[in-house]
């Protein structure tokens, strides 16, 4: 296909204002998949996906459209990750197209997600086409909602389509935008070949799928390539698109978007942003390149010790499908053997532990998520501290550093006095506040761990979920932080040692004790419960010892009862972990780092 006749474009939008219904109709409007193999949400693949309603991985569909003009183009639409942990993957996508249409639900307006995304696709200089979706809604209000595209974004919005994703009202007009108001590529065919590595991800039978959009010369079927960041080349054995299954072509051209395979074993050897071209020829690789980097760290142990090689399998199994995602080995005075995994991010966290629950059956432990800090030696050296149980002795600390983002939230009026409160608490730094209509616009610098844990879920609830947020990372600053441990009967539980600001250090240490006190059963003896700062105890709890035997108060001799209830006490343990002379619930490790 010639230049002029392809458009490739991304659609950016807030969670749940419509971008993967609308993709569904443009796919279908155009006749690129029969109606009847039409399933709701064709390019969310996941499971979990569908469940949850995002987006994780960058999706592509390649669309014939015969346009009003009589002729007929080729529109690439690559369907962009929509979650604040995905950052680096949604600018690396909106690089490789031109334009985007920017969907706002026209019953809700602007959100913080629509803000971030939108702001990765000015910097990747897109054209952009607003499109006000759910216009079949009764509160939809169109004058409103293109009026704050204008005084939030800051762009023109006289020209937005109507639309309902759902009946397809308008749809037609969309695509016709697409084809008028985008720009189509730019790109030599005949230079030498360069093309950027957009996704990749495992199947089965195929190893390793790498979606690419070629920028200059031919991708062929039988090239040998080579990737620039880590000089390896490979066999090209096919290339096509995605309509939106896979069908081979046999090379594509600039400005084209598909797939090739050549044999790649590991998602990891193929990062995202990477520039690939012929084995033997040099291209100058593509800016702001950068491999991905956890952020978010913490333990994984199977609640049964026998199943560490069970947990092993699956994290290598979803680590060779994700490159963002690092593990090594932990042990754990407490827990035993497990992983220490980093994360792009919280949701990321969620996703990956639940996938190993329930695809491998494995019941898992979660020790407190961490951020990376940055320990300053006397001596002038520094390390990456991923564990506070790896705190070097504080005699030889100068000082610690910890990564601070900036925080953007959109709020209803009414809400914001409990917004200021929740960032206030969390240590922030109030850095902007305007309105656009009724709503706030507040933008913080907060320290991330005092984010990573439940500051989401915070948020939603003290606005009753009318809140957005996102964020990105700003960098590290010093500042007084210590790691807090947590003793059970004397014993130090390294899985809940946290690192915490010394001005909160005591009102944490309170309130984990209280939290932990009403989640750890009786025992036969009572059981002290205290948080410490080196050998300093700052807080402390006892739980009293249970007075009875349960079973002789409750069913005194009969026999098979108690031997049932025996039983379900057993099944119950399982969650259970034993520290010292204690049995510690599995749920008392999340449980009680949440803060209310
Ligand atoms: P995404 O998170 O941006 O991909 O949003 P979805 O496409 O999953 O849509 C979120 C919800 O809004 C779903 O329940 C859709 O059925 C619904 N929805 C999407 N577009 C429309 C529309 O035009 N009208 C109405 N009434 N509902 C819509
Ligand atoms: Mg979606």
């Amino acid at each position: 296909t010639d230049l002029s006749h392809i458009r490739n474009f991304s659609i950016v939008a807030h969670i749940d204002h419509g971008k993967s219904t609308l993709a569904d109709r443009l796919i279908q409007e155009t006749g690129t998949v029969q109606d009847r193999d039409m399933k709701a949400q064709l390019l969310d693949s996941m499971d979990i996906e569908r469940e949850r309603g995002i987006t994780i991985k960058a999706n592509t569909v390649r669309i014939e459209y015969k346009a009003n003009d009589g002729e007929n183009y080729v529109l690439n639409l690559i369907d962009t990750p929509g979650h604040v942990d995905f950052a680096y993957e949604v600018s690396r996508s909106m690089r490789a197209v031109e334009g985007s249409l920017l969907v706002v639900d026209s019953t809700q307006g602007v959100e913080a997600q629509t803000l971030a995304n939108v702001y990765h696709a000015i910097e990747a200089d897109h054209e952009l086409v607003p499109v006000l979706n759910k216009i079949d809604l009764p509160a939809s209000d169109l004058d409103r909602v293109a009026e704050q595209i204008e005084d939030v974004i800051g762009i023109d919005a006289s020209g937005a389509i109507a639309v309902s994703a759902k009946t397809g009202q308008g749809i037609r007009e969309t695509l016709e935008a697409i084809v008028t108001r985008l720009p189509s590529p730019k790109g030599n065919p005949d230079g030498t070949l360069k093309a950027m590595l957009v996704d990749s991800w495992y199947d089965a039978y195929l190893g390793v799928i790498v979606l690419v959009r070629v920028i200059d010369g031919r991708l062929k079927k039988g090239d040998r390539i080579k990737f620039l960041s880590n000089g390896t080349t490979h066999h090209v054995d096919r290339v096509g698109v995605f309509r939106p299954e896979m069908e081979p072509f046999d090379s594509l051209g600039p400005g084209e978007i598909g797939f090739l395979t050549a044999s790649i074993k590991q998602v990891r050897d193929t990062r995202v942003g990477d520039t690939i071209t012929h084995d033997k020829k040099e291209v100058e690789a593509l800016p702001g390149f950068k491999p991905a980097q956890p952020v978010v760290f913490c333990g994984l142990f199977p609640v049964d010790n026998a199943e560490f090689e069970d947990l092993r399998d699956a994290i290598e199994k979803l680590a060779l499908n994700d490159a963002s995602f690092s593990f090594e080995m932990e042990t754990s005075a407490a827990l035993g053997f497990g992983f220490r995994c980093g994360f792009l991010g919280l949701l990321h966290l969620e996703v990956i532990r639940d996938r190993i629950e329930r695809e491998y059956d494995i019941e898992l432990i979660t020790t407190s998520p961490s951020v990376i800090y940055h320990v300053y030696g006397r001596d002038g050296s520094m390390i990456e501290l991923h564990n506070p149980a790896d705190m070097p002795d504080p005699a030889t600390i100068d000082h610690i550093e910890e990564p601070r983002i900036k925080a953007t939230i959109l709020v209803p009026d009414e809400y914001l006095g409990d917004v200021l409160k929740l960032c206030q608490d969390r240590r922030g730094v109030q850095q902007d506040l305007t309105y656009a209509g009724s709503r706030a616009m507040v933008v913080y610098d907060l320290p991330l761990n005092e984010v990573v844990f439940d500051f989401y879920d915070r948020l939603k609830s003290v606005t009753k979920g009318y809140a957005s947020f996102d964020y990105q990372m700003i960098g590290y600053q010093t500042d007084r932080l210590v790691k807090m441990s947590v003793l059970v009967n004397d014993e130090p539980v390294d899985a809940l040692s946290t690192m915490v600001h010394t001005d909160r250090a005591e009102q944490r240490g309170r309130a984990m004790c209280e939290k932990l006190k009403d989640l750890i059963p009786r025992h036969m003896f009572k059981i002290p419960i205290q948080a410490a700062i080196g050998g300093r105890v700052i807080a402390r709890e006892t739980l009293s010892a249970m007075r009875k035997d349960v079973t002789a108060k409750c069913y005194g001799g009969d026999a098979t009862r108690k031997k049932k209830l025996l039983e379900k006490q057993k099944a119950g343990k399982k969650k259970m972990r034993q520290f010292g002379k204690v049995d510690i619930p599995q749920e008392a490790f999340i449980s009680a780092l949440k803060m209310d």
